[in-house]
């Protein structure tokens, strides 16, 4: 059977531009690129390539990049530098429909006594600028707000947010795992002053990110010892990840324009497909500010758990908007926050596309979804 993969907000195929720039510091080039010597020398190079490929998707000069083992730890590194370079200030902004990445760490600091403020959504999942306005203050020490949703799949007006922190002179972090690659990013003319992201949406293996640190953010390390990072991330660097990474962000760069075009086509075929030939559903989500690769719809009545059973049966492979609290199947905190009616909310399925998705593929799930939402709904025990 043939595995349909569109699942790619949890993980991505590993690009085989990728791999083969990988396999040489897998094999003949294991030097480590601190040493003297020339055999080092060469894998310190490769690293520098990489940091400039990253650099230039980014709009980022090299030495603004520093590279992490994946986007949670880039995360924690943009809260902990926050919260260390401004021990006076006890106040962080986020929202509710934040990465655990983010929420978690953010919790953290409420149990140690700083003020939290999670920012609510709208029922598209639409952040009120009022609300962040207002939310700024004089103890404000981070303002973290996620590029792009990797649930609904939502970007939000990152520039227009960083803008209202600097005004106050606020630090500004943003969560861009879900966006690199997917959405043109430019730091030169975007005022964030940390951003985070993960390799592993952007066709590398897992265990890579990195962290942007804007030029003359103060900064402290999360991981100490070696200096390596310029002293900002110790540990002896991962090469062909990096190298991995460099790959990606460089293809990324040349293709994105054309390959988000793309998959935006696929994915309004994949969306109109499945809701024009199923009664009762809901696209969840800002139809005018979405990921090009994502969508996330509610068939009502029906457990997404059931739904991804059976696709699964048919090698297709998709993500539930549910999680696993306490034993029982919950709506993910994303649909909570989205105030998601309960009888649509348990139904929920995230499809996120690639730039290896097929229309062939497409025009399968199309073909199969109204089959099994018919089958489960006659055997649900959910009844209006
Ligand atoms: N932030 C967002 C928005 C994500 O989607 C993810 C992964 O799903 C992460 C952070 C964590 O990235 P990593 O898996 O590289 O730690």
């Amino acid at each position: 059977m043939k595995t349909i993969y569109l699942d790619n907000n949890a993980t991505t195929a590993i690009a085989p531009e990728v791999r083969e720039a990988m396999l040489p510091y897998l094999g003949e080039l294991y030097g480590n690129p601190s040493s003297m010597y020339s055999f080092g020398g060469q894998v310190a190079e490769a690293v520098d390539t990489a940091r400039g490929q990253l650099a230039e998707l980014l709009g980022a000069s090299p030495e603004e990049i520093i590279f992490t083992s994946c986007g949670s730890e880039s995360d924690n590194s943009a809260i902990w530098t926050a919260v260390r370079t401004q021990p006076e200030k006890r106040h962080m902004i986020t929202t509710r429909v934040e990465h655990p990445a983010i929420l978690n760490g953010m919790q953290h600091l409420e149990n140690q006594g700083y003020r939290v403020t999670y920012l609510g959504v709208d029922n598209k999942g639409r952040l009120d600028l009022d609300e962040y306005a207002a939310a700024l203050d004089e103890d404000t020490a981070l303002v973290s707000i996620m590029f792009a949703n990797n649930e609904v799949g939502n970007y939000y007006p990152i520039q227009r947010m960083a803008e209202m922190a600097k005004e106050r002179g606020i630090l500004f972090h943003t969560d861009a795992v879900q966006a690199v690659g997917k959405l043109p990013i430019n730091m030169g003319s975007m005022p964030v002053d940390m951003l985070s992201l993960s390799g592993h949406k952007l066709h590398t293996p897992k265990g890579i990110g990195a962290l942007y640190v804007r030029k003359g953010v103060r900064f402290r390390p999360l991981l100490r010892g070696g200096h390596q990072e310029r002293s900002r991330r110790a540990g002896t660097e991962n090469v062909p990840y990096i190298v991995g990474l460099g790959v990606a962000a460089q293809m990324a760069a040349t293709h994105m324009q054309q390959e988000s075009a793309a998959m935006a086509r696929l994915r309004d075929r994949l969306e109109h497909g499945i809701t024009n030939s199923i009664p009762d559903t809901i696209v969840n989500g800002d139809p005018e500010n979405r990921l090009p690769n994502t969508t996330n719809i509610s068939f009502k009545n029906v457990e997404g758990e059931a739904i991804l059973i059976m696709l699964d049966r048919m090698g297709i492979c998709a993500s539930s908007g549910s999680a696993c609290t306490s034993g029982s199947l919950e709506p993910s905190h994303v649909l909570r926050a989205m105030g998601v009616p309960f009888n649509y909310a348990h139904g929920s399925i995230r499809l996120s596309l690639s730039r290896y998705t097929t229309e062939e593929e497409v025009d399968f799930v199309i073909q199969h979804f109204p089959q099994i939402i018919a089958t489960l709904r006659k055997i649900s025990p959910f009844k209006d």
